[in-house]
């Protein structure tokens, strides 16, 4: 992924509106480049303090840098229960054809 592609992925990133395909590849770039990740934190205090505001939250001495170090922990945990359950569903398929393949052998044993 190149520069021009995590910067116009940043507000999907922000909005949680990205797929686990893009998700993984936006966070393996912003945090291999210093530039890029500037830019999403900007972004992320910003949307963050403005949410804030809306709240009328008086937890004002949250920490917004963390806040956005929590979120992309929180991201990577999530790309990783996707994979998980993406690889179960993949397993259950397989099993599923291996049994019906079996059924069909056992159908044709008997009929021959
Ligand atoms: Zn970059």
């Amino acid at each position: 992924m190149n520069c021009q592609t995590a910067e116009s992925m940043v507000n999907r990133y922000i909005e949680h509106d990205l797929s686990v395909d893009e998700l993984e590849d936006f966070l393996e770039h912003v945090e291999n480049c210093p530039s890029c990740y500037d830019e999403l934190e900007t972004y992320f205090i910003v949307h963050a303090a403005m949410q804030q505001l809306d709240e009328e939250s008086r937890d004002s001495t949250l920490d917004l840098r963390e806040l956005l170090e929590e979120d992309i922990r929180r991201s990577k945990h999530y790309i990783l229960k996707m994979r998980f359950r993406r690889a179960l569903s993949g397993m259950g398929f397989c099993a599923l054809i291996a049994g019906l393949g079996g059924f069909l052998i056992y159908i044709i044993m008997q009929v021959l």
